[in-house]
């Protein structure tokens, strides 16, 4: 128990960092150049947002949520997912009155109670990226552009973005009913939840992994069919604008997405040759009725949110060269030491990477680890050195070595390092 992390949640090992700060920077650039600004908002939220936001309906609040009472008895949540938190802070701070259009992006922990497997852990991470202020499709078709831009940059292959348009509060009632009926008559073939869901929550039948219930509701009524005119205007002027920029897409009518604020565009970044489950690594669409459903002004909204997990996952491995140090420093005894202390002192102050020593061992010993970190120089500083007043540098690659003074040596390495 106390060597074990707690089931679904994993360390970041140093070795694997390097991979997510890679992932993390090329975000903050992209996002950055979209004219996005970081929000951080708390991991624990009242857990009514997120009942209010996500849907009581769906399977986060039915069964994954971290939900729990406080000492003082107040019911919190640990978040899971980022949206509501996001669009809970836009409200309670006015950021519509600052500007019209609200570009925000984030980058967090999120918690679900799911069966841990790959791809699905309980603790995991989500980049995300909201508009708000803006339901033109053409921003529909920005925020894609960017979401592409991402996975182009980062050199990830086998993913499809696939889109949908899921209606709106006018039209999406009619193809509710017409779906409704189609169940019905299948409710035989269905599985115990979406039996159930028939009636609280039909469009994710079209969602439900089991095998029944796919081949159910392969020839289900498509939402496409039941758009009003101005959704289907919508989502045509999304398809061209995407098609203006070269950007590939798949319209997947069967996409409904979990969460119950969306209305008009959805999509996802799916991996291609994974079939089914786990294979979503970025979800979104567009949510123009969520901000007054937790109380704000009426306020058009899109976003997106990467499982940074799966995203990682899909890297391209390119083998990555580990840089080490600038400079190992071998002192020999303890006179020795105090001058490589200060040596390094200086150095790292000016930005030079310095290891050290720490446990007064051999010249010999001291060489093979500055090999070990895979140290660019190594200063050797031992007692005969010192009485000279000076040390040796030697270039660990071309294995030159030279005698250099000691008496201003942190300003000529500081100028020959950095
Ligand atoms: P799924 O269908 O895989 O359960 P979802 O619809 O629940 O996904 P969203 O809520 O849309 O997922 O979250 C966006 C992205 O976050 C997903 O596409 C996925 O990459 C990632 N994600 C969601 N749940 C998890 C999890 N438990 N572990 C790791 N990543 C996750
Ligand atoms: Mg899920």
């Amino acid at each position: 128990m106390l060597t074990n992390a707690i089931k679904g949640v994993k360390d970041i090992l140093p070795e694997d960092v390097r991979r997510w700060r890679k992932v993390e920077s090329a975000a903050r650039d992209i996002f950055a150049v979209y004219g996005f600004s970081e929000i951080r908002t708390p991991i624990i939220e009242n857990t009514v947002l997120f009942a209010r936001s996500i849907g009581a309906t769906s399977d986060i609040v039915e069964k994954e949520m971290y939900a729990f009472k406080d000492h003082g008895g107040d019911e919190i949540t640990l978040r899971p997912e980022g949206t509501a938190g996001v669009v809970r802070a836009y409200i309670e701070h006015k950021l519509y009155a600052k500007n019209p259009v609200t570009k925000l992006f984030y980058a967090g922990q999120m918690f679900r109670r799911e069966r841990p497997q790959a791809g699905r852990l309980r603790q995991f991470h989500q980049t995300g990226a909201e508009v708000l202020g803006a339901s033109e499709p053409s921003v529909d078709v920005e925020v894609l552009a960017m979401l592409s831009d991402l996975f182009k940059t980062l050199g990830i292959k086998g993913v499809e973005l696939q889109i949908n348009s899921l209606g709106c509060a006018d039209c999406r009632p009619k193809y509710r009913e017409a779906l409704k009926a189609y169940l019905m008559k299948r409710y035989e073939q269905m599985c115990p939840d979406c039996q159930r869901r028939i009636e609280t929550n039909p469009l994710r039948a079209l969602d439900c992994k089991s095998e029944h219930c796919k081949a159910a509701t392969s020839y289900a009524p498509a939402m496409a069919d039941y758009l009003d005119d101005g959704c289907r205007g919508h989502f045509a002027k999304v398809k061209e604008g995407l098609d203006d920029l070269g950007i590939a897409y798949a319209v997947n009518p069967r996409m409904v997405r979990g969460l119950d604020y969306y209305s008009r565009t959805t999509f996802e970044m799916v991996a291609v040759d994974k079939a089914g489950a786990q294979n979503a690594v970025a979800a979104g669409g567009r949510y123009d009725g969520l901000v007054e459903e937790l109380g704000g002004p009426a306020t058009p909204g899109i976003g997106f949110a990467i499982g940074m997990e799966r995203l990682i996952l899909m890297l391209p491995d390119e083998g990555e060269a580990v840089s080490g140090p600038a400079l190992f420093i071998a002192a020999i005894g303890d006179e020795a030491g105090c001058l490589a202390q200060k040596l390094a002192h200086d150095l790292r102050k000016s930005g030079v990477w310095v290891e050290l020593d720490y446990s007064g061992a051999s010249l010999k010993s001291q060489m093979k680890k500055a090999d070990r970190l895979g140290s660019r120089n190594v200063l050797i500083i031992g007692g005969d050195e010192l009485a000279k007043g000076a040390a040796v540098l030697r270039n660990m690659q071309t294995k030159e070595q030279a005698d250099v003074l000691i008496e201003g040596l942190a300003d000529r390495l500081i100028k020959r390092l950095v």
